[in-house]
């Protein structure tokens, strides 16, 4: 039995952030595990990000759309339940922010 979920093995792997390369990373999830994503384990619907930008993000105030591979946004995708509201999870819009 691996011990070591795939999605810690995945920041520890990357080892900095996505957005600004510090060290001192957190895992995000891509989709919020209080909002049901029962996946929250799965590598692709989580990210290294510092503090700083874990904080912006889960704020609504950081566009992460670009840092992402194509498997982390078709994830995100399937946790949200439809393209829409992943878009505006991952992406920053003063008229939208903070709507899931
Ligand atoms: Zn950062």
């Amino acid at each position: 039995m691996n011990l070591v979920p795939a999605a810690v093995e995945k920041i520890i792997t990357e080892g900095q952030c996505r957005v600004c390369t510090r060290k001192d990373i957190q895992t995000s999830h891509l989709w919020p595990r209080g909002r049901g994503a029962p996946k929250y384990e799965d590598p692709d619907i989580c990210i290294p990000l510092c503090a700083y930008h874990h904080f912006w993000f889960d704020a609504h105030q950081l566009e992460l759309l670009p840092y992402l591979s194509l498997e982390e946004q078709l994830a995100t995708v399937r946790e949200a339940g439809g393209i829409v509201k992943a878009y505006r999870r991952l992406t920053y819009d003063a008229d939208t922010s903070g709507i899931l």
